[in-house]
C-alpha cells in the first residue's frame, strides 16, 4: 500500500471567474490525483468556512494563495508518510490539525481539496472507478437528477426571489433520457422567451434568468416548454424549487421585494401558508430551504402540512452536518437532506452526514455549488452512496455537463439501476 508523498495547492478559477483551490496529491507509488473545490454564493451561516486571502486589491479579496501556503506549510508535512487508504484517519488528522469547529483556521476549502484528492488517488491506485472505491459493493444506483433551468435569487439578474426552479423528470425512467429531456426543454424555453421578448441572461448555474417577476410564471413557462417538447407536466416532469429563503429573510420577514419589484413581505406563518398553496396549485413536489436556516420548527410545521406529497429539503438548515441533521430528525423538520461536501469540509464528514440521513429514513440529494469547476467527484459520490437525487444546475457549461456526462458514463459502463422518485 502506498503512502502520501506530496500534497500541494494551486489557485485556479471557478465558473464565476473567481479564484478557487485545486489540490494535487502524489503517492509513493507515483500515482497522482487532483481535486478542485467549488464555492457557494448563497452560503449557509453554519458551513465550514473557506480560507480566502482578503487582499482587497487582488481578486477583490477572494484569492486562495493563503490556503495553498497552509497546505504546503501545515498539512503536507503531517500527511506525508500516511497510508492513503486510511481516509478516515487522514480526515480526522485534518480536522484536529485545524482545531476549530468551523474549520476557519486552515479553511474548509483546503481541507476538502486534500481530502478528495487523497480519495481519488487511492481509487486510482486500486484501479477502481471512484464510485466503486467510495461505495464498495453497495454502490449501484444512478440518482434522479434535478435540473435547475430557471435561475433567480442571488444567482441571477432576474425578478424571481426563489433561487432555483428545477425540472424534476419523475416519469422518465433512465438517466440518458432524463438528460435529453432537460436539454430539449432548456432549448425550448430559450426560444419561447426570445419570441416573447422577455429579456433574459444566464444565471450562475447555467439556467435562464428571465425578466419575469414571479415563481408562478416561471413554473408555468417551464411546464409549457416541457409540454411543447412532448413531456406531460405532472406525469413525466414536475417542478422542484430551491427557495433559498435565507437570502431574502431579514428581521423575521421573508421580503420578496429584495428580488421582485412588486414582491410581497411575508411573516413566517404567511410564508408557510403561501408555500402550501403553491404546492397545492402547481405540480411542485420538492421544496428546498423554504424557511430560514435556523427555523427547525417552521420546517417541521411545513413537513407536517405538506411533507406527505412534497419533499422538504434542508440545505442551509443542515449544512451537511450530522449533528444538525440529527436535530432535524428529532424534530421531523425535513424529509430530505442536501449534501454538499464543501459545507462539511472533509469526505468522512460528508459520508457521515449521508449515513445519518439514510439511517433515519431521510433522502439525500448530492449537490454541486453555484461556483463550480469541471471536477466530477460528486457524480461518483452520489452513485457510491445511493443518493436518491443529484442536483447540478442546467445541462450546459462544462462545470455542470462534466458531472452529468460522468453519470452518463457510469450508467453506460456498468448498467446500474436508476433511482425512482
Ligand atoms: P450555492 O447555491 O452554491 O450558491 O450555495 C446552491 C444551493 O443553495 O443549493
Ligand atoms: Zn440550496
Amino acid at each position: 500500500m502506498s503512502q502520501i508523498a506530496a500534497v500541494s495547492g494551486r489557485e485556479i478559477l471557478d465558473s464565476r471567474g473567481n479564484p478557487t483551490l485545486a489540490v494535487d496529491v502524489e503517492l509513493t507509488s507515483g500515482i497522482r490525483a487532483c481535486a478542485e473545490v467549488p464555492a457557494g454564493l448563497s452560503t449557509g451561516s453554519f458551513e465550514a468556512v473557506e480560507l480566502r486571502d482578503r487582499e482587497l486589491d487582488r481578486y477583490r479579496g477572494l484569492g486562495v494563495r493563503q490556503a495553498c501556503e497552509v497546505i504546503a506549510g501545515e498539512i503536507a508535512p503531517v500527511l506525508q508518510g500516511m497510508e492513503s487508504l486510511r481516509q478516515c484517519a487522514i480526515d480526522h488528522t485534518l480536522i484536529e490539525l485545524d482545531g476549530t469547529p468551523d474549520k476557519h483556521r486552515l479553511g474548509g476549502n483546503a481541507l476538502l481539496g486534500v481530502s478528495l484528492a487523497v480519495a481519488r488517488a487511492s481509487a486510482t491506485e486500486l484501479k477502481l472507478p471512484l464510485y466503486r472505491y467510495l461505495g464498495g459493493l453497495s454502490a449501484g444506483k444512478i440518482p434522479m437528477p434535478l435540473f435547475n433551468l430557471i435561475n433567480g435569487g442571488l444567482h441571477a439578474d432576474s425578478q424571481i426571489a426563489f433561487q432555483e426552479i428545477m425540472l424534476h423528470p419523475i416519469g422518465i425512467s433512465n438517466f440518458p433520457d432524463q438528460l435529453r429531456a432537460a436539454s430539449e426543454i432548456l432549448f425550448r424555453l430559450s426560444v419561447t422567451l426570445r419570441e416573447k421578448r422577455l429579456f433574459f441572461s444566464r444565471g450562475d448555474e447555467g439556467g435562464i434568468a428571465p425578466r419575469i417577476n414571479s415563481a408562478e410564471k416561471a413554473i408555468e413557462l417551464l411546464l409549457a416548454a416541457a409540454e411543447a417538447c412532448g413531456y406531460r407536466a405532472g406525469n413525466d416532469v414536475t417542478v422542484a424549487i430551491d427557495c433559498a429563503a435565507g437570502s431574502f429573510f431579514q428581521d423575521g420577514v421573508y421580503d420578496y421585494t429584495r428580488f421582485q419589484a412588486r414582491g410581497r413581505r411575508r411573516d413566517r406563518q404567511e410564508q408557510i401558508a403561501y408555500l402550501e398553496k403553491l404546492v397545492r396549485n402547481f405540480p411542485v413536489d420538492s421544496l428546498e430551504d423554504p424557511l430560514a436556516e435556523t427555523d427547525f420548527s417552521g420546517f417541521a410545521e411545513l413537513t407536517e402540512r405538506i411533507g406527505k406529497f412534497c419533499q422538504i429539503v434542508g440545505d442551509d438548515l443542515f449544512v451537511t452536518n450530522a449533528q444538525r441533521i440529527r436535530r432535524g430528525i428529532a424534530l421531523h423538520s425535513a424529509t430530505a437532506v442536501l449534501i454538499k461536501p464543501n459545507q462539511a469540509g472533509t469526505l468522512t464528514e460528508t459520508i457521515d452526514a449521508i449515513t445519518t440521513a439514510h439511517a433515519n429514513g431521510l433522502k439525500t440529494i448530492v449537490s454541486h455549488r453555484s461556483g463550480d469547476t469541471p471536477d466530477d467527484f460528486i457524480a461518483d459520490l452520489a452513485v457510491a452512496v445511493n443518493a436518491s437525487q443529484f442536483k447540478c444546475g442546467a445541462p450546459r457549461g462544462a462545470e455542470r455537463t462534466a458531472k452529468y456526462n460522468r453519470l452518463l458514463k457510469i450508467a453506460g459502463d456498468f448498467q446500474l439501476s436508476y433511482a425512482t422518485p
